[in-house]
């Protein structure tokens, strides 16, 4: 049982990693479901619970939904306020500023998720209008 919940997690993981989508549960369930058949939408859910809570993935709500994305620590997101489109900005030595900079004593800072709101260029553009 064990061993399968890793093979489950790592496939899981592995997609996370190859796409570039920031995809929902159900979306994940989908993709996963056509190499591992058995899986359910129930493990999907408590497998990217359990990698979020690791801090190995991340998770962002949009829109009330959750997505899903494999590592944020030098990537940051734009979240659309209209359209919930997640962009990706690929800016390391912004993160890497924060964690240079950040003063704590408590704590040593691994990784930072940076998430911007506001609205994409589509809908920056209807508005305009
Ligand atoms: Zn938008
Ligand atoms: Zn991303």
């Amino acid at each position: 049982m064990t061993q399968r919940m890793t093979s489950q997690r790592i496939k899981i993981l592995h997609y996370l990693k190859n796409v570039h989508t920031h995809p929902t549960a159900e979306m994940i369930f989908q993709e996963v479901k056509k190499d591992l058949p058995a899986i359910t939408l129930a493990t999907v859910y408590r497998n990217l619970h359990l990698l979020a809570e690791q801090g190995t993935i991340s998770q962002m709500e949009v829109n009330k939904e959750y997505r899903y994305d494999a590592n944020t620590c030098y990537h940051q997101h734009g979240i659309c306020d209209e359209c919930g489109k997640i962009v990706d900005f690929h800016q390391e030595e912004l993160s890497q500023h924060l964690l240079d900079n950040i003063k704590t004593e408590e704590f040593k800072p691994e990784c930072v998720s940076i998430t911007f709101t506001g609205l994409c260029k589509k809908c920056s553009e209807v508005n305009k209008k």
